[in-house]
């Protein structure tokens, strides 16, 4: 039968259970050594052999170099690679591997088949940790039901047994994580208030102030740097690890070394140990604070600290260390909570609820009768249903986008989604944009400065309606796996286009585009500013009846194919003579007026005048300078007016020829700066909507400026 598991993937030990229907409640399961907790180590030899947990850490104790531990750390890390086997690693190829062959070990042992699994990770883990996870999961075959976070899967394994209403701190320092996270828990419901972390700290940093100590120790009795020994260095990180386990248990405990034919024996002793290591629980405690500090402000200052907290829960390994449990007694005032927890299979247990609840939308626990009884003063078991919708996580992490600054020249991390805000909540924000493509960088981390955070990547937002300024809202969240999802949409509802890409360019290298295309945003701009344009209409007599009834239509729909804050039109009336019906103006009233103001015979019923000699020297600015002509014959003094058409373009005016009727397609191709357009009349206001569009592209790229 398959079932659906939830995987603790530790830094150095990983644990797998299950919920059980039957029992209603979890099942831890064995491997092959009959333990629940496997060691997060591999081995892997050259001809592919792998070995993972206890075996793997048996090969490491004994300096074999193609073991490899402690990477989930570095999950994410791009520059992280680890060589084993004759091939570098990435920490998410690890853990592929190692969740492969650990799959593999705990289906066999206990004649199970494992579908779908839920996978914990330290709440502090960023979104390109957690994805890295979700994919090492499928990589080994499995259906990732979900990421959920470790302090949270130890809430739901702890605080929804007993039922009662309280604040509950988890403190979870493992191998290399440390995280804290404080609950308020309501019968069965679990909302997180707030979650600090580092994904640096952890057990084996405690370690280390051991083996640094030996080595010195070493290096000062043989004058050897047990450093440029990789085997000898790995086998003593394992002795350092044990002896400090060792001094969980006992005041003092010795450590021997051997090493290119010398060797030592050194004693350490707890109180060494707790001294030189009381700047790393000195950081935990600091980010205690930090999550005192921060539901104090989520609780408009309404102090939140100690006092407010009922229970303690201690996680992870590393929490053995009898200093955390002073340290927490010295400061809380009461011991943390040990009776029924199992700091190593907690999180496991967790994830295997949560797993029951991706499928299930509640489940039922059978839990022990407080004391004193239940209801009725028995103590017979009392069941607990709980339902996925009860569990309210937080994000560790802001999620925050690059902006420029109020002061216009500075980039901030602008922050969209605060940290400790609850996943799966929407936060959008407004723009107005005139572009057809806005690019969004969206960064992860706390600081202002945008080089303190890490760029998760880009939206690249495009479908909005050209040539003109959209109100556009994009929308974001973190998905229940923490991962972020955007999406966006015009004022009016419509849905856009946003896909999310990756970001190869530094965060420096960006900022230099931003300004670059900032700078030519505004150049167009400026040029956009002073375009002016002259539309001559032909009103001779030909003209009379659905030519000039069709050239006004056309004409005015021109006109609104520009943002006249930034365009002036004037229209020209031309037959035997010509005449100005409006001049530079920006608004459309006066514009559409001029347009009307165009009759045919106004001007005479022939062609004799010479419009574009007369008139393309009244420009008023020196920006761009457009000339567009509109005509339905041939006009008599064509000659002059090429002549004059050049000499306009010598002085950098942009001259259109549009024809209808009998207009003459090669004298239109003559006097027109690029080739000229004759029309069916029917298709006059198109032939007008490309000669604007020809314009907004030309003034864009600044071709159109001499
Ligand atoms: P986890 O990642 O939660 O499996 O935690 C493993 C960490 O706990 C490792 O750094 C272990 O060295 C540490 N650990 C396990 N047992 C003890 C112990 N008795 N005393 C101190 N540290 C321990």
């Amino acid at each position: 039968m398959k079932i659906n598991v939830g995987i603790d993937l530790g830094t150095t030990y990983s644990a797998v259970a299950t919920f059980s229907k039957q029992l209603g409640r979890v099942q831890v399961f064995k491997n092959n050594d009959e333990k629940e907790c496997t060691p997060s180590v591999i081995c892997r030899e050259e001809n592919g052999y792998t070995m993972i947990g206890e075996a793997a850490k048996i090969e490491q104790k004994s300096g074999n170099l193609n073991t490899v531990a402690f990477y989930k750390s570095k999950m994410g890390d791009k520059n992280f690679s680890a060589y084993i086997g004759g091939q570098d690693y990435t920490a998410e190829d690890l853990s592929a591997i190692f969740l492969t062959e650990f799959v593999k070990e705990i289906e066999e042992k206990n004649n199970i088949e494992i579908d779908g699994a839920v996978i914990t990770v330290p709440a502090y883990f960023n979104e390109e940790q957690r994805k890295a996870t979700i994919r090492a999961g499928e990589r080994a075959g499995l259906k990732v039901l979900k990421i959920i976070n470790e302090p949270t899967a130890a809430i739901i394994a702890y605080g929804l047994t007993s039922g009662k209403e309280k604040n509950v701190m988890v403190y979870d320092l493992g191998g290399g994580t440390f995280d804290i996270t404080i609950a308020h828990v309501k019968n069965t419901e679990i909302e997180v208030l707030a979650t600090n972390g580092n994904h640096q700290l952890g057990g084996m940093d405690w370690d280390e102030v051991l083996l640094n100590n030996i080595a010195t120790q070493f290096s000062d009795e043989h004058g050897i740097d047990i450093a440029d020994y990789p085997e000898e260095y790995k086998e003593l990180q394992v002795k350092c690890e044990e002896a400090k386990k060792r001094l969980s248990a006992v005041a003092a405990t010795t450590i021997s070394i051997q090493c290119d034919g010398c060797s030592g024996k050194y004693e350490v002793t707890r109180e060494y140990f707790d001294s030189n290591t009381s700047n790393l629980l000195e950081s935990t405690k600091l980010l205690i604070h930090k999550c005192f500090d921060e539901i104090t402000e989520a609780r408009n200052g309404k102090r939140f600290d100690w006092k407010d907290i009922d229970e303690v829960v201690l996680v992870g390994g590393s929490t053995r260390m009898p200093q955390i449990k002073d340290m927490i007694v010295s400061e809380y005032g009461k011991p943390p909570i040990t009776k029924d927890i199992n700091v190593d299979t907690i999180v496991a247990t967790g994830a295997a609820m949560q797993a029951e609840l991706c499928v299930n939308s509640t489940l039922t626990l059978t839990v022990a009768a407080p004391a004193g009884g239940n209801a009725g003063g028995m103590s017979t078991p009392m069941t607990l249903t709980i339902s996925n919708t009860g569990i309210k996580d937080i994000t560790a992490h802001s999620l925050g986008m690059l902006a420029l600054a109020s002061n216009e020249k500075d980039y901030i991390n602008s922050i969209i989604i605060p940290k400790n805000s609850p996943v799966s909540k929407t936060f959008s924000r407004q723009y107005t944009f005139g572009g057809e493509k806005m690019e969004v960088f969206i960064m992860q981390g706390e600081t202002r400065d945008p080089h303190g955070c890490d760029i998760l990547g880009k939206y690249v937002i495009t479908g909005m309606p050209k040539g003109q300024k959209n109100q556009l809202s994009v929308n974001f969240l973190y998905n229940a796996n923490g991962v972020v999802e955007a999406n966006a949409n015009l004022g009016n509802g419509t849905m856009l286009t946003a896909v999310r890409e990756e970001v190869t360019e530094s965060l420096d290298e960006i900022i230099a585009r931003l300004e670059r295309e900032k700078k030519e945003a505004e150049e167009a701009a400026r040029r956009a500013q002073s375009i002016e344009i002259m539309l001559m209409i032909d009103s001779s007599g030909s003209m009379d009846g659905n030519r000039i009834y069709e050239a006004k239509k056309a004409a005015k729909s021109f006109a609104r194919e520009f943002d006249l804050k930034y365009a002036k039109i004037s229209i020209l009336s031309f037959g035997d003579r010509s005449t100005f019906t409006c001049k530079n103006a920006n608004s459309l009233f006066t514009i559409d007026a001029g347009i009307d103001a165009v009759t045919v015979g106004g001007v005479g019923y022939g062609t004799s005048n010479t419009p574009i000699n007369n008139n393309y020297r009244n420009f008023s600015g020196k920006g761009t300078r457009i000339l567009v002509v509109l005509t339905d014959g041939y006009w008599e003094n064509q000659v002059s007016e090429e002549y004059a058409a050049d000499n306009a373009k010598a002085d950098g005016i942009l001259i259109y020829g549009i024809g209808i009727g009998d207009a003459d397609e090669a004298f239109l191709d003559r006097i027109s700066s690029g080739k000229g357009k004759k029309v069916d009349l029917s298709q006059l206001t198109t032939a007008f909507k490309e000669v604007a569009s020809s314009i907004a592209t030309e003034v864009a790229s600044g071709n159109s400026l001499r």
